[in-house]
């Protein structure tokens, strides 16, 4: 009705108020309006504004856009050509001098702006940066917007040179945390150089006839040693670990008899304690395999051992089992299972972590320090497997280790065994030793001393060179059997004598022992290319040596390419 109304008074006053779209003038002054509105609403934007036509042509450009292109944008008049802008641009604006550089960007310029819906970012007088959006209208007009972007450039730029700084400073951190790994690893090598003095004499004094005080005392020395000599080897683990210097020996290993003998290391203190110590290694799993038996060893010796040191009641038991079927490879779970005190959930959860204690008070009832199943983790995970660890406080905790081994062929137990490409198999058994005569090559004189002792006790002679030096000189004059050869030594280094003992006197067939308290990557390789057979670390396991101068002196032919060229044949063929 309203619309009626008002429509009829417009009819009634038509003559009155003229109809803007028949009067010209009323319709010139509504263009104006409508065009003043439509430049205030294009320069409120804060974008510059610009249409050119068909032909590139300039058609119109806000006030913005003349600024952004300071100085020289004041200067565009309505038909001025995009290539003339671009050159204006380029000269003017970007600050390019040389004439055909300038040229290039202009016909780049014009290349890009026959592409539909283009936008690049520019940078202009004074470093602004422009985003230049152009858009091509259907009827071959191009409108574009200019959008000044240097705040957000510089955000940007800002962020990626805090990137670089944090990448840098984590570069560094890195750095530090290496060095730090080198001089632990460095440290605790030089302590065992001593260690092995203090250990091996111990040894040798305890077999020696001592009235029940002495003993104690001696059994003290010794005892303590070892739990430095732990330790040093945890710091040392660890620190090899971190810096990537770990490395692994796999070899051919009767899994049964490294089950029995990690076990049996600890059979004593679960006899002491009055707990049950059992394992049981399921039937299918796989004689023989091929893994860092040490390692593993380490890992089941460290379960075992804690999972007695937290029973007092019931017992422990060592369950090895297959998972899935049983080919060129095997995954393996062992479990070591108690019925001792338990971890409470919260402290599962970190167990992995170093130096993890469930019970961190100073009166704590049980020793150790928290570096053991750290080290677990990380070897396990080094050998491809993992860790888990389930528990219920106060009935007992079940430790898990899972691992993918390649299955060595079956060998036959229990007789000393050496594969035909010259690894060596766990044997246990008594075998025969030939008296030898040996030469000690080390300057530290407990270790000489040592070293004699414990070969005198195999009905070995030895005698003793101070340095690579001497040693040449003693091979030259009388024949040896064997040669232990330390690294490190003043006058001429273990590395220097090898090369030297093969090549200048022509002893190649000559067993060369590295015997050394470097334990780093790379050294066993260092010591077999200067021509040494084998490597064995300080502190000397008096087992592991023993074993290590059957190898290479046991009566059987001796193996042509050494005991890592024949792994490597091994290796290559289950790969
Ligand atoms: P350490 O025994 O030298 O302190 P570990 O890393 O071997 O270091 O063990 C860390 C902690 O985990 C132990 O201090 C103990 O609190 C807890 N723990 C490990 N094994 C067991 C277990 N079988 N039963 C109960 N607690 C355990």
């Amino acid at each position: 009705m309203k619309r009626c109304d008002s429509a009829s008074h417009n009819s009634e006053s038509a003559d009155a108020t003229p109809d803007p779209a028949l009067d010209p003038a009323l319709a010139g002054e509504r263009l104006r309006t409508h065009h003043r509105i439509l430049m205030e609403a294009v320069e409120a934007l804060g974008e510059g504004f610009i249409v050119f036509d068909a032909d590139g042509a300039l058609l119109f450009c806000n006030q913005r856009y003349r600024e952004m292109y300071a100085p020289i944008g004041e200067t565009w008049q309505v038909g001025a050509k995009l290539e003339q802008i671009a050159r204006d641009t380029a000269r003017h604006c970007v600050g390019i001098t040389d004439p055909e550089k300038i040229e290039a960007w202009v016909q780049t310029r014009l290349e890009t702006a026959k592409q539909p819906n283009r936008q690049i970012e520019q940078q202009v007088a004074n470093g602004r940066w422009l985003r230049v959006h152009d858009v091509e209208m259907p009827n071959g007009f191009v409108v574009g917007t200019r959008a000044d972007i240097t705040e957000l450039k510089e955000q940007e730029l800002r962020l990626e040179k805090a990137r670089q700084e944090a990448e840098t400073l984590a570069a560094e951190a890195a750095a530090a945390n290496r060095a730090k790994s080198d001089f632990l690893a460095n440290v605790s090598h030089e302590i065992r150089t001593p260690m092995n003095g203090v250990l091996g004499m111990a040894g040798l004094l305890l077999d020696s006839g001592l009235d029940p005080k002495q003993r104690d005392y001696v059994e003290a020395i010794h005892g303590s040693g070892e739990m430095l000599l732990s330790l040093i080897n945890d710091i040392l683990d660890l620190a090899k670990i971190e810096s990537g210097k770990l490395e692994l020996e796999p070899i051919a290993f009767d899994l049964r008899a490294l089950v029995e003998s990690a076990t049996a290391m600890l059979a004593f203190r679960a006899q002491a304690k009055g707990i049950e110590l059992a394992t049981q290694v399921a039937p299918e799993v796989p004689q023989s395999l091929l893994g860092d038996q040490g390692r593993l060893r380490q890992i089941l010796v460290n379960l075992v051992g804690n999972a007695i040191k937290f029973t007092k009641r019931g017992g422990v038991r060592v369950e090895v089992a297959t998972e899935g079927p049983v080919g060129e490879e095997a995954t393996l779970s062992f479990r070591v299972i108690d019925s001792g005190i338990g971890i409470d959930e919260a402290t599962c959860a970190r167990l992995f972590q170093k130096f993890v204690q469930a019970d961190s008070s100073t009166t704590r009832r049980f020793g150790g320090s928290g570096l053991g199943l750290a080290i677990c983790r990380e070897l396990a995970e080094l050998m491809g497997g993992g860790m888990a660890v389930t528990s219920d406080v106060g009935v007992g905790s079940r430790f898990t280790l899972r691992l993918t081994l390649p299955v060595v062929e079956r060998a036959q137990s229990c007789t000393p065994v050496r594969c035909a490409e010259g690894c060596r198999i766990e044997s246990h058994g008594p075998r025969e030793r030939p008296s030898l005569k040996v030469l000690l090559v080390e300057d530290n004189k407990v270790n000489q001393a040592l070293g004699v002792a414990l070969l005198a006790r195999e009905g070995h002679r030895t005698d003793v060179a101070g340095n690579g030096l001497e040693a040449i000189e003693m091979i030259g004059r009388s024949a040896y059997d064997l040669v232990l050869m330390d690294l490190q030594m003043p006058e001429m280094d273990g590395f220097a004598a090898t090369q030297a003992i093969r090549a200048r006197l022509g002893l190649s067939e000559l067993p060369i022992i590295a015997v050394t308290a470097n334990a780093m990557k790379g050294d066993r390789e260092r010591c077999l290319q200067a021509g040494m057979n084998d490597y064995i670390s300080k502190p000397i396991d008096r087992r592991h040596l023993i074993e290590t101068i059957d190898f290479w002196c046991g009566g059987a032919a001796r193996p042509g390419g050494g005991r890592h060229a024949g792994l490597q044949r091994l290796l290559d063929r289950l790969a």
